[in-house]
């Protein structure tokens, strides 16, 4: 089998020999994996907090593993906040990054302790002064487009720099703490320039707001966008460094603001091993050229981020020998239920019913993307190892 680049050998016996344990499909998390991921951003920006962002993958060992080497979580909802306070940690290691939230769930967080809150609105900001008084906030800006991100974010969250700067005036005038402004250049993003847009952006609204407004904003949340390993190739995470350094360095010198990121992809993307098995392999006509091969797991149970062929995962079997180009479909009844189409993976003439499918670099954005039970179908499961 050839293994993606960052698999060795050694990796790959200890993935297999825990996969052969259960039934397809599944998802294997390789601890040891995340651990290193995290001292690597911990290595590569070495002044700025890393607050995991849980809704990539919200495994409990995950959170308990990065609770442990002292991560701070960005959370979305009431019930990641309580998935992550199950494991002791502290509120002031948390943040609440989403800036769509109703008036109970400010207050639960609030009552919980947590005093950072990221915002994009009047409304939402007024929410928070009434029922989180006092709060730390962030001004969430839009970065422009999606050019270079596989998984685009943007346009839904944020507002522009304009409003930002008014956001933070309005902040400071309800009794909250205006502490910064924060970005996310959307996820999977390959091209690293895009931060330096967005760092420009948020040099000119500390700039205004201090010259302007004598409000000194404190924080930059750079969010995440940090790649992890598929097909389409980004550059590695130490170019990703050097450059971001370099961008902060060029706008804010040598007195940068406290710097926090926000990684998901990157810090669990690698670590995932997803198993499925072939349910069937058919052609359309005896004459088609193209194999149809489906496997127990599709876009509703654990490969959505394969819409529109957005992801494109290492995709291995144990069969030898000749390949040919394969479309790959999941096994619900729903037409959109195509992982590729377009792009042609070649998988073995020998492949079988029955053979086991290795997806590679699934650990993000799988289990927790997983329907209930669409067609019937369970949840993914999840197992970790290390
Ligand atoms: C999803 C999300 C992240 C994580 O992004 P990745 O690209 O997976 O690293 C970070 N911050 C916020 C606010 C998010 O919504």
């Amino acid at each position: 089998m050839k293994l993606p680049d960052h698999i060795s050998s050694e990796k790959w016996a200890r993935l297999k020999q825990a996969a052969d344990q259960y039934q397809t499909p599944f998802l294997l998390i390789d601890l040891p994996t995340v651990a290193e991921k995290y001292q690597q951003l911990r290595e590569g920006f070495d002044f700025a907090s890393i607050y995991y962002a849980v809704k990539a993958n919200p495994d409990a060992q995950v959170i308990g593993l990065l609770a442990g080497l002292g991560s701070s979580f960005d959370i979305a909802s009431i019930y990641e906040l309580d998935q992550v306070l199950a494991h002791d940690v502290e509120p002031d290691r948390i943040s609440y990054g989403n800036t769509i939230k109703k008036r109970a769930d400010i207050k639960y967080f609030y009552d919980k302790g947590v005093r950072l809150f990221a915002t994009d609105s009047e409304a939402d900001l007024r929410n928070i002064a009434e029922y989180a008084p006092g709060s730390k906030v962030y001004i969430r800006i839009l970065t422009e487009g999606s050019e270079g991100a596989d998984w685009p974010l943007s346009r839904k969250f944020g507002c522009n720099p304009e409003m930002a700067v008014e956001l933070a005036v309005l902040a400071k005038r309800l009794g909250l703490e205006p502490w910064g402004i924060s970005f996310h250049v959307g996820s999977q993003q390959r091209h690293i320039d895009v931060w330096d847009a967005a760092i420009a952006k948020v040099k000119v609204i500390f700039d205004r707001l201090r010259d302007e407004q004598a409000i000194h904003l404190r924080m930059i949340n750079m969010g995440g966008g940090f790649p992890a390993q598929y097909l389409t190739k980004a550059n590695e995470f130490s170019v990703y460094c050097q450059e971001i350094i370099r961008f902060l360095q060029e706008d804010f010198g040598d007195n940068p603001p406290d710097i926090i990121l926000e990684p998901g992809r990157s810090l669990v993307g690698d670590s995932g091993l997803l198993v499925s098995e072939v349910v069937l392999i058919s052609r359309k006509s005896s004459t088609a050229l193209d194999r149809w091969v489906f496997s127990d797991v599709g876009l509703f149970n654990g490969l959505i981020e394969t819409l529109g062929e957005a992801i494109k995962y290492p995709l291995q079997t144990e069969r030898e020998g000749e390949t040919e180009e394969v479309v790959l479909a999941g096994p619900t009844c729903d037409g959109m239920d195509i992982m590729y189409e377009d792009h042609k993976y070649e998988l073995p003439l020998s492949l079988e019913i029955g053979d086991r499918l290795y997806w590679f670099s699934t650990g993000a954005y799988t289990t927790s993307y997983s329907s209930i039970e669409f067609n019937g179908f369970p949840p993914l499961k999840a197992y970790c190892i290390g």
